[in-house]
């Protein structure tokens, strides 16, 4: 066999957002052939130009609710808004998009037996009563808040992807993503991180949600391609789902403290009202990830903050 029939090819769908931009780049320096798939929602083609003149790249812009028939060996189904304001702006699609898109890619692998990872979420525990969370925690999630198009979603893509495992004997992967953090988040974003840093390197204020002690354990970028690359690499018959996350745990306010002092920045806090349904509470027992993927993490939160800010500081 040649070179290039060696070659895997590798579809990732949301491939033009923050995440998925940086696995493109992961799978295509290992050597294999991708195709990114995206609606640009979120994720824009300034994420990817670079890519667009690697020949062993290619672009497709397509929406997930809708089917498409591609020959591939591996998938990795990122495609879905991760950000609470995006995800709300139309929270119908955002249902249709993660149930819609899972059944249409999990179509794809069963016609070409390929194999599939979801992008899953710790959202699927909702604002937990168990802490830290292990996989094997069923969750609290609200059916009716305004959070659910996400979470509920999230929850019903991993019920399909187990269905088609068990019935059409579809070999796939489920990782359970923590807040992840670094360069490519859009600055326009809304979460936490990006928030905290265009903010303090405007010098402008810094906005708590709530009081600022609600928590979450962030990640940076490269340590959770890591993880998924680790998982779509395990052996069959480890499906996940796996928690891959950064144990270390921080409120909102230890987190802007420490973005202020990172960017020597003179923004101040302000409070503003907690929105619904917000966790109070996130962080992942990573244990299963360990034992099955020998994978942990290996970036601060110091660390993987100086080199985002440094991303920020370029862009903005
Ligand atoms: P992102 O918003 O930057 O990327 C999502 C990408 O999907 C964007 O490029 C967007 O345009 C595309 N997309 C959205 N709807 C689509 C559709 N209907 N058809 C085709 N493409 C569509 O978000 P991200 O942070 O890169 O998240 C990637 C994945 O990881 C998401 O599935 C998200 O739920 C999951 N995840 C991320 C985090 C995190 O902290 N970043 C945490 C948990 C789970
Ligand atoms: N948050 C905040 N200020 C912001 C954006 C978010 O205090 O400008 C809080 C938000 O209320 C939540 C936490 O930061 O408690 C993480 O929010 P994010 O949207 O990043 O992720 P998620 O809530 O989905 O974990």
């Amino acid at each position: 066999m040649n070179k290039e029939m060696m070659k895997k090819r590798i579809l990732v769908t949301g491939g033009a957002g923050f995440v998925g931009n940086h696995l493109c780049r992961r799978l295509l320096k290992e050597g294999n052939e991708v195709i990114c798939l995206d609606n640009f929602f979120t994720g824009s083609k300034e994420n990817i130009i670079d890519l667009l003149k690697h020949p062993y790249f290619e672009l497709i812009r397509h929406d997930v609710q809708e089917p498409i028939l591609l020959e591939v060996d591996e998938i990795y189904n990122l495609a879905c808004p991760a950000s609470p304001p995006y995800y709300q702006f139309d929270p119908v699609a955002t249902t249709r998009t993660s149930v819609l898109g899972a059944i249409n890619m999990l179509d794809i692998a069963k016609k070409c037996k390929a194999k599939i990872l979801q992008a899953s979420t710790s959202e699927v525990y909702g604002d937990p009563e168990m802490h830290p969370q292990p996989e094997s925690y069923r969750g609290s999630v609200s059916t009716t808040g305004i959070r659910a198009c996400y979470d509920e979603g999230k929850r019903c893509a991993e019920t399909l992807f187990f269905d088609y495992h068990r019935q059409y004997g579809v070999r796939i992967k489920v990782v359970r993503i923590f807040n992840t953090y670094g360069s490519y988040m859009n600055p326009n974003d809304g979460r936490v991180v990006s928030n905290f840093i265009v903010q303090a390197l405007s010098n402008q204020d810094i906005t708590i949600y709530g009081e600022g002690t609600q928590t979450r354990s962030f990640q940076y970028v490269d340590d959770l391609i890591e993880g998924m690359i680790r998982l779509m690499n395990s052996p069959d018959d480890f499906t996940g789902p796996v928690n891959i996350g950064n144990p270390e745990e921080f409120t909102m306010l230890e987190l802007a403290q420490k973005v202020i002092k990172l960017t020597n920045s003179s923004s101040k806090l302000i409070f503003m009202p907690l929105p619904q349904d917000d966790p109070l509470q996130r962080q992942p027992d990573i244990t299963l990830a360990r034992r099955e993927l020998h994978w942990e993490p290996t970036i601060s939160l110091e660390l993987g903050l100086s080199k985002t800010i440094e991303y920020f500081r370029e862009i903005l």
